[in-house]
């Protein structure tokens, strides 16, 4: 190893090439004790950054003076070192790194394309208490689809594992203490830190991870829905891990059966749906497709239902129709219910005793000349705005007339029928809540009661053609207010905004 060192003094500059350099070259020229980045294979930007505090003794406010980085007390070291590329090229290059390495960018790690940003809401420090013990944190614990440890066979936790309290990992410590609980326990180990090892199959399996998570991102596209809340229910519902790993990393569901309270992100609730193509297809429908793009407006109101999707809106009605309990509907909302599947209400039917809604009658889709128009007041944003977010993944920034000349009648089926999954789910579920202002029995039901889910979507490709779509709709929380006024306030939303957007042209 000695040919490497040709000198006193190694300058790494950004030009070498990372794969040219020998890993004890950085050992030499780091000023600090445990930059041996050979220890701890794949390991993030903060787990390095929480080894050098510990053996080196640094106090906070050396993280400006020794590493460059200034952070306030109250940040959560994590976070920082995960979501700001200015402060990991600061560490970086008080490192003596040549370039901010691949494992700190957390979307290295994401199997399909998105920024590393995505994981901020309801980010916290999640990890492996045996990696941690000697010094290791690597973003691969962070994953929502990933449960366990793959080489300890450990549940993860974002606690301590002592007392339960959050992890501290606030830019704020006493020197030679960092990470260490209000209980006295510390999540990390000096001495182990200073003999550690990874296990062998901690670097095979990171490797191996990596390079699976590129092909796949090569071909998946995530959609995340406007008013995105907590990703980590979506992504842990809709990551597939191949199944030779599923076991090691555990899914959600083992992790829960091992020990109930460590559940990290509840997955819950969250209903799940994957589209293939069909084998037979219909003729593409351009114009149904041009007619989708209403949904991106600030404030929709009525809905063209393009011709292949208007079925799936009257089975929605109709289904909910049949399933309402006595004394529901009037009489003439009950035919509205059923017109568009051209049926008549049965001879059981028992009409409700008050007197006609408006409102009520505005919720089934309304036929007009032959055209089915949907009422999108009742539909949450999220649902409908879903639709454009898969039209702009399917079009990959062609327009809607180049895709429809260049896609396979297969590709444009799968997206047309996404499109209508995602819309008739949204407007069930925006139906029975809206419905149940007039129909309070409906909570009583638990089919029918009220429920607003919000959708995240995955399109994977193959051969550069579209080949699966994966929904997964996650409970939206609407604390006290009720779904119909979760959805009154939505649509208050939209309104401000097609005002201000108005006052702006004028
Ligand atoms: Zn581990
Ligand atoms: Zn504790």
């Amino acid at each position: 190893m000695s040919k490497f060192i040709a000198g006193p003094y190694i300058e790494l500059r950004g030009t070498v090439q990372r794969s040219q350099l020998s890993p004890f070259a950085e050992v030499l020229t780091s000023p600090f004790a445990g930059s041996d980045r050979t220890d701890t294979p794949a390991a993030s930007g903060f787990g390095t950054l929480a080894r050098i505090i510990r053996l080196n003794h640094l106090a906070p406010r050396e993280l400006s003076s020794l590493l460059g980085i200034r952070v306030r007390r109250a940040d959560d070291l994590s976070a920082v070192m995960t979501f700001s590329e200015a402060r990991q090229i600061a560490v970086a290059r008080a490192l003596h790194l040549p370039e901010v390495p691949a494992e700190w960018n957390l979307s290295t790690w994401f199997p399909f394309k998105a920024p590393s940003s995505l994981l901020a809401t309801g980010w916290t420090l999640r990890y492996c208490s045996e990696c941690l013990l000697d010094g290791n944190h690597t973003l691969l614990h962070q994953l929502p689809w990933v449960h366990r440890c793959a080489w300890h066979d450990v549940a993860l936790r974002d606690d301590c594992a002592h007392c339960g309290l959050p992890l501290a990992v606030k830019a704020d410590w006493v020197p030679g203490e960092n990470l260490q609980c209000a209980c006295g326990q510390s999540p990390l180990d000096t001495d182990r830190i200073l003999r550690a090892q990874a296990p062998e199959s901690a670097r095979r399996f990171t490797d191996e991870y990596l390079q699976w998570a590129a092909e796949k991102r090569a071909h998946t596209a995530l959609v995340v829905p406007e008013l995105a809340g907590d990703p980590r229910p979506a992504l842990a519902t809709l990551v597939e891990l191949p199944r030779s790993w599923r076991q090691r990393v555990g899914s959600a569901a083992e992790s829960r059966a091992n020990d109930p309270r460590r559940l990290p992100t509840p997955i819950r609730g969250v209903h799940v749906r994957t589209l293939e193509p069909a084998e037979w297809a219909p003729v593409p429908d351009r114009d149904g497709l041009i007619g989708l793009e209403e949904v991106r407006r600030d404030r929709p109101g009525f809905l063209t239902t393009p011709k292949r999707l208007a079925p799936m809106m009257s089975a929605v009605a109709v289904d909910l129709a049949m399933r309402l309990p006595d004394k529901s509907l009037t009489d003439r909302e009950m035919s509205l219910f059923l017109a568009g599947a051209g049926i008549e209400a049965p001879q059981s039917f028992d009409p409700a005793s008050r007197s006609f809604s408006g409102e009520v009658s505005l919720l089934p889709p309304t036929c007009v000349g032959g055209r089915q128009f949907l009422n999108l007041l009742c539909v949450h944003p999220s649902a409908y705005r879903l639709v454009a977010g898969l039209v702009d993944a399917a079009l990959e920034g062609r327009n809607l007339f180049d895709f429809h000349a260049q896609a396979t009648r297969q590709e444009f089926d799968l997206l047309m029928r996404g499109c209508g999954q995602v819309l008739a789910r949204g407007y069930a579920e925006g139906l029975r809540s809206t419905l149940a202002v007039h129909v309070p029995e409906l909570y009583a039901q638990p089919r029918l009661a009220p429920r607003l889910r919000q959708p995240w979507a995955l399109l994977g490709r193959t051969n550069g053609r579209l080949a699966s779509i994966r929904v997964a709709w996650v409970p939206l929380s609407c604390a006290s207010r009720g779904e119909a006024a979760l959805l009154e306030a939505e649509d208050h939303a939209n309104q401000r905004r097609q005002r201000s957007r108005g006052r702006r042209k004028k």
